[in-house]
C-alpha cells in the first residue's frame, strides 16, 4: 500500500491528518486524481470517508458494505475491484459470463475491505487464481439490465415483451421482488428482502427472476398456475394468488409493470375459475367485462334471463355449469361467458305456456297437443306446464298469414268455434292446427294478414276435405270397447246404438269394429241427454221435462239405457224453460 501504509485504516487515519478536508479529498490529492477520473469511481464510499455521489437512482442500501465480491478472471487482468462487484443484485461478471465469488476458495474466509490486499487471502491463496463457474444466458442477460452503461457489456438481452422498457432501478425493484417466487415457493411476504448481501441469496434471486421472464409469458403463466393450483378451489382473487396478486397491484403499482398485470389478466380471463367482483377497482374494466365465468346474478344481470330460466337451462345441460368447490364443503356455481351468451341467443324472446297460448290465442291444452305432434319443440319442457320454455321461433310460429274474408258465397266457419264445439276427436284439433301453421288449410280474416292461429276463419268445405283426409289418414277403426272409451259412453249403450243403426260398425259377428269417421259422424249426428244437460248446466230430469224434441232413444223409446237426440232437432227446438 501507499507511502508503507499497511492497511485502509492506517490510510483512513493519515488522510484524516491532512486538516479540514474530508478524508477523501485528502486521498484525492495525494492521488492527484482529476474530476474525470472520479467520476469513473462507481459505489459509496463509507460514511467516515466522506459524501457518496451515486449514479442514477441507486441508493447506499443497494450496496454490500462489509465485504467484497470478485471476478478471478477479471483479477487475474487488473488487480482492482470494480464497483459495480459490490452492488447486492449484481452476482455474475458480464465480461466473462461466470458467477462472482466471495469466498476462498481455499480456506472458506469471506474477504473484507481491512486487509492490505485485494488480491491474496489471508491464507496467502491468491483470489484470481481460482476457477470460475460460468453462469447462464438469463441470469446474464438480467444482470445486464440492472448494471449501469459503462458496466454492461454485449450478451443476451431479457425477452421481454416488445415495447416494455425498465429503468435500471425499476428492474432491480421487480428482481427483488419477482425474484421470491419459484415454482412451488412463495414468500409470505413480498417485502424488502432481507440477506441480499449473502451472494448465494442474491444468486438465488436473480436466478428465479430470469426464470420468470424465459420464454415470456410462459413462464409467468405458468407459475400462475403452479400458485392458483396449490392454493386450491377458490373464488377469490385473494386467496387464490395471495401475496402475488397484492405483488402486482401494490407493491408493484408502478406503470411501467403493466405487462404483468397484462398477462395476469389474460391469464384471468381463460383460467381462473373465480369470479371477479365488478367492484374491483383493480383489475382494468376489460378484464372485468370479459372474465371467462360469472356467477347466476351477473348471467342474469348482463342477459336479462330469469333467473328460474337460468336454472332450468342449466338443468337441461343447455348451460353448462361449472362448479367451484370451496374449502368449506360448499360449491360455487359460475358460468363460463361464452356459454352464458350463447344461452341468451337461444332464450331471446322465448315465453312459457301460458304466454304462447296467450299470443296464439287458442287454449293450453292445444299448445300441449302441438308440442305432442312435434310441431313446437320447447327449449325447456317439463312436466307440469308451467315451467315450459319456447322460442321466440315457436312464437314466430304462431302468427299466420291469412286472406282477406269476401262476405257472400261460401260458409265460413271460426277455428275458434270448431275447436270449442267438440266435434273435432281428441287429436283433431291440434291436427287441425298444426294443418293452418303449414298453410295446408287457407286462413282468412277480415282484414288479412299476419295474426295469431286462434283467430282465423277457415272455408267450411275445405275443412270437411281436410277432415275426411285426416280420418283416413289416421282413424284406424276401434274395437267396440274402445268406442265406448271414445264416446265416453258404457259398452252395453254402444252395442245398443249399433243395434238401433245409429251408429255404423262392421264386423258385428265377430266382436265389431267402428270406423272412427262412424264415430264423427255419430257425435256430429247425435246428442245424449247426459252431455246435453252438462251443456246447458242442469239436471237430465229437469231438460227431459222441458225439452220439447222427441229422443231417438232412450228407456220410453227402445228400452236404451240413455237417452239421445238429434242434434240438428235439439238445435232447432232448442230448450224451453218452464
Ligand atoms: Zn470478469
Ligand atoms: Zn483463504
Amino acid at each position: 500500500m501507499a507511502n508503507g501504509l499497511s492497511s485502509i485504516p492506517a490510510l483512513f487515519r493519515a488522510c484524516c491528518d491532512r486538516g479540514s478536508l474530508f478524508p477523501f479529498e485528502a486521498l484525492r490529492k495525494l492521488l492527484g486524481l482529476e474530476d474525470e477520473e472520479v467520476l469513473q469511481l462507481f459505489g459509496p464510499l463509507p460514511s467516515r470517508w466522506g459524501k457518496s455521489e451515486l449514479p442514477e437512482e441507486l441508493s447506499v442500501q443497494d450496496f454490500i458494505h462489509s465485504y467484497r465480491r470478485w471476478c478471478p478472471r477479471c483479477l487475474s487482468k487488473q488487480a482492482y475491484q470494480q464497483g459495480y462487484w459490490d452492488l447486492k443484485l449484481v452476482t455474475l461478471c458480464t465480461r466473462h459470463q461466470v458467477w462472482l465469488q466471495d469466498r476462498c476458495p481455499q480456506c472458506g474466509a469471506k474477504q473484507g475491505w481491512n486487509g492490505s490486499s485485494l488480491l491474496y487471502c489471508a491464507c496467502g491463496y491468491c483470489l484470481s487464481d481460482g476457477s470460475a463457474e460460468p453462469a447462464g444466458g438469463l441470469p446474464l442477460g438480467l444482470t445486464k439490465a440492472l448494471l449501469p452503461e459503462s458496466a454492461a457489456t454485449a450478451g443476451p438481452d431479457v425477452g421481454l415483451p416488445a415495447g416494455v422498457q425498465l429503468s435500471r432501478i425499476q428492474w432491480q425493484r421487480l428482481v427483488c421482488r419477482l425474484g421470491q417466487f419459484s415454482s412451488g415457493v412463495q414468500p409470505s411476504r413480498p417485502g424488502q428482502l432481507a440477506r441480499l448481501d449473502d451472494l448465494g441469496t442474491a444468486r438465488t434471486i436473480i436466478e428465479n427472476a430470469a426464470a420468470v421472464f424465459h420464454e415470456w409469458p410462459t413462464r409467468l403463466v405458468r407459475l400462475l398456475e403452479d400458485i392458483q393450483a396449490a392454493a386450491g378451489p377458490s373464488i377469490s382473487l385473494k386467496t387464490s394468488f395471495g401475496v402475488l396478486y397484492r405483488l402486482l397491484y401494490v407493491e408493484l403499482d408502478d406503470p411501467a409493470y403493466q405487462f404483468l398485470r397484462d398477462c395476469f389478466e389474460d391469464h384471468l380471463k381463460t383460467n381462473w375459475w373465480g369470479v371477479v367482483c365488478r367492484r374491483n377497482r383493480r383489475l382494468k374494466p376489460s378484464t372485468l367485462e370479459k372474465q371467462a365465468r360469472m356467477t347466476k346474478k351477473q348471467a342474469c344481470q348482463a342477459t336479462g334471463i330469469r333467473p328460474s330460466v337460468l336454472q332450468h337451462l342449466a338443468q337441461q345441460e343447455l348451460l353448462p355449469i361449472q362448479d367451484v368447490p370451496l374449502p368449506s364443503g360448499r360449491k360455487a356455481r359460475t358460468f363460463r361467458q361464452a356459454d352464458v351468451a350463447a344461452a341468451a341467443e337461444v332464450v331471446q324472446g322465448a315465453g312459457n305456456l301460458s304466454e304462447l297460448a296467450l299470443h296464439a290465442n287458442i287454449a293450453e291444452r292445444r299448445i300441449r297437443d302441438l308440442v305432442i305432434l312435434g310441431v313446437l319443440k320447447p327449449i325447456i319442457s317439463r312436466v307440469g306446464g308451467s315451467s315450459w320454455l319456447f322460442s321466440a321461433d315457436d312464437f314466430r310460429q304462431m302468427l299466420v298469414p291469412t286472406d282477406v274474408l269476401e262476405t257472400g258465397d261460401r260458409p265460413m266457419v271460426a277455428l275458434a268455434s270448431l275447436l270449442k264445439s267438440g266435434r273435432l276427436a281428441r287429436e283433431e284439433g291440434g291436427s287441425l292446427i298444426a294443418a293452418i301453421l303449414a298453410q295446408e288449410v287457407s286462413a282468412f280474416t277480415e282484414s288479412g294478414g299476419m295474426v295469431p292461429v286462434g283467430q282465423v276463419v277457415l272455408g267450411q268445405e275445405e275443412v270437411v276435405c281436410w277432415r275426411k283426409n285426416w280420418r283416413q289418414q289416421h282413424g284406424a277403426p276401434l274395437s267396440i270397447p274402445e268406442a265406448a272409451i271414445e264416446l265416453g259412453l258404457k259398452q252395453e249403450v254402444v252395442y245398443h246404438l249399433i243395434r238401433r243403426g245409429l251408429l255404423e260398425a262392421k264386423h258385428v259377428s265377430s266382436g265389431g269394429k267402428v270406423d272412427q269417421q262412424a264415430i264423427q259422424d255419430f257425435r256430429e249426428k247425435y246428442v245424449a241427454l247426459a252431455d246435453l244437460a252438462r251443456e246447458k248446466r242442469t239436471s237430465p230430469r229437469h231438460l227431459m221435462s222441458s225439452i220439447v224434441a222427441q229422443p231417438v232413444s232412450g228407456p220410453e223409446v227402445d228400452g236404451g239405457r240413455q237417452y239421445f237426440f238429434r242434434r240438428s232437432e235439439v238445435l232447432a227446438c232448442h230448450v224451453v224453460d218452464r
